[in-house]
């Protein structure tokens, strides 16, 4: 059976203490499940706090950690950056890239979206890259096209994939209480699963799933053939919420 990636992007969310007590409730209810990948992607100034949280609740080999974004470089003048050598030395074993709040909020192009992607495999930082259109796009019937863009810019130069993570949040979906249909989701993820398959001759990509995932939905993506799993926004502050997307 395939394994389901349940990813929790937590933004810029959480202080110190709610994040002590979100990984003390995971840890509370969390049990071991082999077609499971959970993964917990905080601020980066506290992954460090993450991290000695689930050692010490003994959770470690159940939960993963990420980091939100991470530069080109490994190290040098590049003010408030974080390098791919950082992310790994406090614990992480993913970076999210091409995010589409760093696209439309921070200006990053799928060109330097792709040097990012090459620079975390080359570090061994697994990449989990962000792919989606706007509504406009959707409307437009461009849906596709910018998808497929976003695609061949940011893996350009990427030869062998093992390791890569797919993600496809459709902006409108995001944080809009509004997520994709199970079917436009699962469409797009068999698009995409496709393109990959083309390009790499691989199917086992895992491609997931993000916007507006909660309990309430989470079950219906994770029955369809193409969509590997979700990468959670707001519904996956709170471990309660977290643990109930488990199917
Ligand atoms: P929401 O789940 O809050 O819609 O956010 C999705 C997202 O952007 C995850 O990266």
């Amino acid at each position: 059976m395939r394994k389901i990636h349940l990813f929790g992007n937590w933004k810029m969310n959480m202080l110190s203490q709610e994040t002590d007590s979100f990984f003390t409730i995971l840890a509370e209810r969390l049990t071991q499940s082999p077609d499971l990948c959970l993964a917990v992607f905080p601020p980066s100034v506290y992954l460090e706090r993450s991290r000695r949280s689930i050692v010490e609740l003994g959770i470690a080999d159940k939960v993963s950690l990420g980091v939100q974004n991470v530069y080109h470089e490994d190290k040098g003048a590049f003010t408030g950056e974080i390098s791919p050598s950082m992310a790994l030395d406090l614990g992480a074993s993913y970076a999210i890239l091409g995010h589409s709040e760093r696209r439309s909020l921070f200006g990053e192009t799928s060109e330097f979206v792709g040097r990012k992607v090459s620079f975390c495999f080359q570090k061994g930082l697994r990449p989990v890259l962000c792919v989606g259109e706007t509504l406009e796009d959707r409307d437009k019937g461009l849906a596709w096209s910018v998808v497929e863009e976003q695609l061949s810019k940011g893996l350009l130069d990427l030869s062998d994939p093992s390791g890569l993570l797919v993600a496809y949040e459709p902006v409108w979906a995001i944080g809009t209480g509004r997520s994709a249909s199970k079917e436009d989701a699962q469409g797009m993820c068999c698009d995409i699963r496709n393109w990959l398959a083309k390009k790499y001759d691989v199917r086992d990509i895992p491609v997931l799933y993000g916007g507006s995932v909660k309990p309430e939905n989470a079950g219906e993506f994770f029955s369809t053939e193409d969509i590997d799993g979700a990468l959670v926004g707001g519904a996956s502050l709170n471990p309660k919420s977290f643990l109930d997307m488990i199917p």
